[in-house]
């Protein structure tokens, strides 16, 4: 067993509430919680950067600039700019009975001398878990000794549209709520400090809060001792909450016989796993894909969502396509493949170039083929309200899409999708692991992301931007390429 350090952060605090055993694993066995991911850490740098930006709107105030782990000395620089009289402060830290937090804003009012806690967050509306979280907050401050009037949560604001981010964030009083609240956090409190003394890890099973609202660090450690099997019925298609409710009875494996009240496409997953044998529609594929036209057009977009907008006309986290790439079949799967890609490298709007680009790559006919095409349609719709100029051509494009994603959930199962239908599972089960997107620099959506924003870094030096250039090319690139191969496929069924 570790020590119990003397201060524990409302962070820390918080997975307490998740999940007893989450706390007590935290500080007694932190070797058993898996690394921060690069999406994790992605995520910390957006709060980070929206925290940062929000303050620009309570200007006047001094930031306590510690590190995340001083403690003392961030506790000491607020009580003493405090005393001093200051009237807004940054990160201002407070401490309680072995709790620790640190408020984004706090403002005084000089009329009623108390003060106004405004806790930024990076989401466009308040979530269940800002309410715990601003609850413990308060809690702490309070018992510290902070006379407070009004608590506020402020998020990021879907109304606003760049360039004028004169109300990029919105602010919701939660302090009647939080007032609701704050009987409950001294039990719950002392609950998670006894809990940290007991010699054995809580006897916890595992529950939706293993992945909600956020995943937890030991999942992968929980679940092995659970000895949960690959497939299971966590596997099984729109399942959703009804899982929980069948490991609740004891109903873990797929060929469990209490299985029952089952869709279509859970009884085939089923099926399968018990048969060992793949399945596949082959009249139901030909029906669809003989409505298709040549040209084949295989089209992919990777994106951008920042939550604090930068293009014209965009809101916090909306999606705009800065790479495509399309693989084009002229008249038969035998014909000669050509390719057609864009990628966007400097920090302006991508889509003045991307969208004259993707007319031509995309020609007035033939289909257009996209995995999961809602994405790539909704992009189109996007870009066609921003382009009055070529707003007409790019409707034009909608109504060719067609989409593979919904035709193999329909037709196809393979074991090895373990019950997901993504391009990273179906195109391997089906092609082989040639296909597979391991080993990859960029090998998905999110590392697409992070390499667009590295290469439009000005602080990214030029043989970095290279290397990145060349991996989301080869990324994207083999979206499209994988996609050729598995229309192919379904041609050859
Ligand atoms: S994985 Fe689930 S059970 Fe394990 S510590 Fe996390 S929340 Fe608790």
């Amino acid at each position: 067993m570790n020590r119990i350090p003397k201060l524990l952060s409302k962070t820390k605090l918080l997975r307490g509430y998740r999940c007893l055993k989450c706390i007590y694993l935290t500080i007694h066995h932190p070797e058993l919680e898996a690394p921060i991911t690069p999406e994790l850490q992605a995520l910390f740098d957006q709060g980070n950067e929206v925290g940062a930006k929000a303050r620009e709107y309570y200007p006047g105030g001094i930031l306590i600039d510690n590190k995340p782990w001083d403690f003392g000395g961030a506790l000491a620089k607020t009580r003493g700019l405090i005393a001093e009289g200051a009237h807004t402060i940054y990160e201002a830290a407070f401490s309680y009975a072995g709790c620790y937090a640190r408020a984004d804003i706090i403002k005084l009012n000089p009329e009623t001398n108390r003060w106004r806690i405004f806790e930024v967050k990076s989401t466009t509306k308040v979530k269940p878990e800002h309410y715990d979280d601003l609850g413990l907050q308060a809690w702490i401050m309070a018992k510290s000794g902070m006379q407070m009037e009004q608590i506020n949560v402020v998020h990021l604001n879907p109304e606003c549209r760049y360039p004028d981010l004169s109300n990029l964030f919105k602010e919701v009083d939660v302090t009647e709520e939080i007032r609701n609240r704050y009987l409950s956090v001294q039990p719950k409190v002392s609950e998670i400090f006894a809990t940290l003394k007991q010699t054995e890890v809580p006897n916890i099973d595992i529950g939706p809060y293993c992945h909600e609202p956020t995943e937890c660090g030991f999942v992968e450690h929980c679940w092995k001792e659970k000895n949960i099997p690959t497939p299971s019925i966590f596997n099984l298609p729109r399942i959703q909450d009804r899982k929980w409710e069948l490991y609740q009875d004891g109903i873990i494996t797929l060929d469990d016989v209490r299985l029952t009240d089952l869709n279509e496409l859970q009884m085939r997953v089923i099926q399968c796993f018990k048969t060992g044998e793949r399945h596949i529609h082959a009249e139901a594929i030909k029906n669809e894909i003989s409505t298709w036209q040549y040209p084949f057009i295989f089209l992919d977009f990777e994106t951008i969502n920042p939550a604090i907008p930068r293009y014209k006309g965009c809101r916090p986290f909306e999606q705009v396509p800065f790479q495509f790439s399309t693989h084009i079949l002229s008249q038969s799967l035998d014909s000669e493949i050509v390719h057609k890609e864009f990628l966007h490298v400097t920090d302006d709007d991508p889509r003045d170039t991307l969208i004259p680009a993707l007319l031509d790559a995309c020609g007035d006919h033939g289909s257009i083929i996209a995995y999961h095409a809602v994405f790539e349609k909704g992009r189109i719709q996007a870009l066609a309200d921003y382009s009055s100029e070529h707003r007409e051509a790019l409707l034009k494009l909608l109504d060719r899409f067609v989409d593979p994603l919904p035709l193999i959930r329909e037709t196809v199962y393979d074991n090895a999708f373990a019950g997901s239908f993504s391009l990273k599972y179906v195109a391997p089960a089906l092609l082989g692991d040639a296909h597979s997107y391991n080993g990859m620099l960029v090998a998905n959506g999110g590392d697409a992301q992070r390499a667009f924003e590295e290469i439009i870094s000005q602080k990214t030096s030029p043989g970095r931007k290279e290397l990145l250039i060349t991996a989301l090319i080869e990324y994207c690139k083999k979206d499209t390429l994988v996609m050729v191969e598995l229309v192919k496929w379904l041609f050859d069924q």
